[in-house]
C-alpha cells in the first residue's frame, strides 16, 4: 500500500486524484490543517512516512525534506515549485514535478476580459451606475480597439494562446517582445518581432506574460511607462513583481498611461491600503486568472498522473528535476 499525503489542503474533494491512482494500491491521506505544535508534530510525522507528496503551497524546506524516508516524488499541484527546495530532494533521489499547462486558456482568457473590461470600461461603468450616475462618456473617454497596435510581452504558451484569440479583433498590428522566441514563429503567426522598449513606445495596449526572474522582475517601472502612450493600457497576468507597482501607480494617478487590468500584484493577497483600491480607471482580480473548474480538474489530474508515473517504476509526466 502506498501512502499518498496532501500536504496542505485547497480543495476539500480528491476525486481526481483517487481516480488516477485507483489502479495502484493507494491510501490518499490528506492532512487537516495544524493549529499547534502537537499537530504540527504529528503532520511531520505523516509526510516523513509518506511514498508521494501532493504539494500546494506547503514549505517544502531543506529540513523537511532531508527527514524524508522514502519519499519517491514531491508533485506540486500548480507551475510554480519555489516552495520546494529541488536541490535538497535531487540530492535525496527525490523527483520534484509540477503542472506547468493546466491554466493556458484561462489565463489567456482572463487577460482578454481585462483588454476588453479596460477598453469598454466595463467595472467603472457598473460601479457609477449603480451610485446613480448615468451618461460617462466625458469622464472615461472610450478609444475604439479596431486599428490599434498590441503588444505582447512573453510569448511562451499562454502568450500564443492570448495571441490567437484576439486576432479577430481588427489591431493593425501586433508587436510580440519576447527574445528566446524564433522570430521566424512570430511572423508565421502573423505578429510582428520587435524590441522591448519598441513594443511598449509603440502598442496601444501591452498584454505580459513572462515569468518573474531577475531580468524581468521590475522590468516596467518609471522610466518605461514614460515611453508608453498616454491611451495606452496593461495588462498583467503573470506575476506582480514584473511590474513596479508603485511607478503602475503613479502612472494611472497621473495620466501617463489610460488604464491597467491587474491579476497579481507585488504583496497577495492585495494591502487594504494599497491606493489601487481607489483608483477607477484599473480594474483588479485576486490572482485567480488560473481558475476555471475545468483548470482545477486538470490540474489534480495532472497531479496526481505525475505520482502515478513515479510509483509505477517511471518518471513523472513533467519533471522538474533529473535524478
Ligand atoms: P512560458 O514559459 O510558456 O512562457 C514564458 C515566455 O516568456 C517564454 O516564451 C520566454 O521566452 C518569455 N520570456 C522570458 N523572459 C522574457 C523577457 N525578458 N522578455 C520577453 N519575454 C521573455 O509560460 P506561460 O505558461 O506562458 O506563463 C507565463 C507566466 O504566466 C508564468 O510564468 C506565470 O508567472 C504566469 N501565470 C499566471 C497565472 C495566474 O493565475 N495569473 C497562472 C499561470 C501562469
Amino acid at each position: 500500500m502506498h501512502k499518498v499525503v496532501v500536504t496542505d489542503d485547497r480543495y476539500g474533494n480528491y476525486s481526481e486524484e483517487k481516480s488516477v491512482l485507483k489502479e495502484l494500491s493507494v491510501e490518499l491521506i490528506i492532512l487537516a490543517p495544524e493549529s499547534n505544535r502537537e499537530e504540527r508534530i504529528e503532520n511531520l510525522k505523516i509526510i516523513q512516512d509518506a511514498d508521494a507528496l501532493l504539494v500546494n503551497l506547503f514549505p517544502m524546506t531543506k529540513e523537511i525534506i532531508s527527514g524524508l524516508n522514502k519519499c519517491r516524488i514531491i508533485s506540486r499541484y500548480g507551475v510554480g515549485y519555489d516552495n520546494v527546495d529541488v536541490n535538497e530532494a535531487t540530492k535525496k533521489g527525490i523527483w520534484v514535478a509540477n503542472v506547468p499547462d493546466y491554466s493556458i486558456e484561462d489565463v489567456s482568457d482572463q487577460a482578454l476580459a481585462f483588454l476588453m473590461g479596460c477598453v469598454r470600461k466595463v467595472a467603472y461603468k457598473d460601479r457609477m451606475i449603480r451610485q446613480g450616475k448615468w451618461n460617462l462618456h466625458n469622464d472615461q473617454p472610450i478609444h475604439r480597439m479596431k486599428n490599434k497596435v498590441l503588444g505582447i510581452i512573453g510569448y511562451g504558451a499562454i502568450g500564443k494562446r492570448f495571441h490567437e484569440k484576439i486576432k479577430g479583433l481588427g489591431f493593425s498590428k501586433i508587436l510580440v517582445s519576447d527574445p528566446y522566441i524564433d522570430k521566424k514563429i512570430i511572423l508565421k503567426n502573423g505578429a510582428v518581432p520587435a524590441e522591448f522598449e519598441e513594443t511598449l513606445s509603440n502598442s496601444d495596449y501591452i498584454s505580459i506574460h513572462v515569468p518573474l526572474d531577475n531580468s524581468t522582475k521590475k522590468m516596467i517601472g518609471k522610466k518605461q511607462l514614460s515611453f508608453m502612450k498616454k491611451n495606452s493600457i496593461i495588462i498583467n497576468t503573470s506575476r506582480g513583481a514584473v511590474l513596479d507597482e508603485q511607478a503602475v501607480i503613479e502612472a494611472l494617478i497621473n495620466g501617463w498611461i489610460n488604464g491597467a487590468g491587474l491579476d497579481v500584484f507585488e504583496t497577495e493577497p492585495l494591502p487594504l491600503d494599497s491606493p489601487l483600491h481607489k483608483l477607477d480607471n484599473v480594474i483588479l482580480a485576486d490572482h485567480t486568472g488560473w481558475y476555471s473548474e475545468e483548470s482545477k480538474v486538470e490540474l489534480k489530474t495532472k497531479a496526481a498522473m505525475n505520482i502515478l508515473a513515479v510509483l509505477k517504476g517511471g518518471k513523472p509526466i513533467y519533471q522538474v528535476n533529473d535524478i
